[in-house]
Order: structure tokens, then sequence, then C-alpha cells
């Protein structure tokens, strides 16, 4: 499947990685648009969050237990913002389900 985010799983491109199991993986944003600025995918190819059922959901439940434990571990102790853009009108650019995880500095209020 041509997916950036299913070949950055696969090893075929590098990432730096902020945490790894066996359901999902967190690495830091190419781009970053805060202090930090990590993103948390699962391992299955999830579009978006338009694509999530009852079959795939216990990966979102999961991703949700992990992203505490990767934000104490990046420091975040002070809070951070979970953002995950969903198609054309979410401004989604990679089909790839992933949530931002988004701290380090005071983040600005509007949301859009
Ligand atoms: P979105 O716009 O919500 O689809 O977010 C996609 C995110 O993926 C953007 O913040 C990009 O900077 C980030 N991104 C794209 N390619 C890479 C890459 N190779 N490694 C890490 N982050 C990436």
């Amino acid at each position: 499947m041509d997916c950036l985010f299913c070949k950055i799983i696969a090893g075929d491109i590098p990432s730096k990685k902020a945490y790894e199991d066996d359901m999902c993986l967190a690495f830091h944003d190419i781009a970053p648009q805060a202090p930090v600025h990590v993103l948390v995918i699962p391992k299955e190819h999830i579009p978006s969050a338009d694509g999530v059922d009852t079959e795939n959901s216990k990966y979102v439940s999961h991703i949700f237990e992990v992203i505490p434990k990767v934000a104490a571990s990046l420091g975040l102790q002070n809070g951070y913002r979970v953002i995950t853009n969903c198609g054309e009108d979410g401004c989604q650019s990679v089909k790839h389900l992933h949530f931002h995880i988004l701290g380090g500095k005071k983040l600005p209020e509007n949301m859009g």
C-alpha cells in the first residue's frame, strides 16, 4: 500500500521514535508546530478518524492509553493538545489515522 505512515511503521522510511508497541508507534513530526510535536499512529492502516469502527476502535482506545505515557516521557507535565485532522475540510494531509501531541509551551486558544 502506498502509505507514508505504513512505510514508517515498516521501517522503510526513517523516523525519530518516541514510543512503540505491538499496536502503535509514536514519532516526532518532521515539521514541528510546537516545541514538542509527536504523532501517534495505529499499526493497522485506518485512513482517518472517519474510518474508525467496532473492528478497529481498539487501536484508538489503546492509543489514548499510550498518550499519557508518551506525554510524560516528553516532559509535558503542564499539559498538551491532542488533535486529529480528518478529511478535506479537516486538512488531513496523510491518509493514515494519526494523533498529533503538541506541547512544550502555552498553545494558542484558537482552534480555527
Ligand atoms: P496532517 O496534516 O494532520 O495529516 O498531519 C500530517 C503530519 O505528518 C504533518 O504534521 C507532517 O509534518 C507530518 N509528516 C509528514 N511526513 C512525515 C515524516 N516523514 N516524518 C514525520 N512526520 C511527517
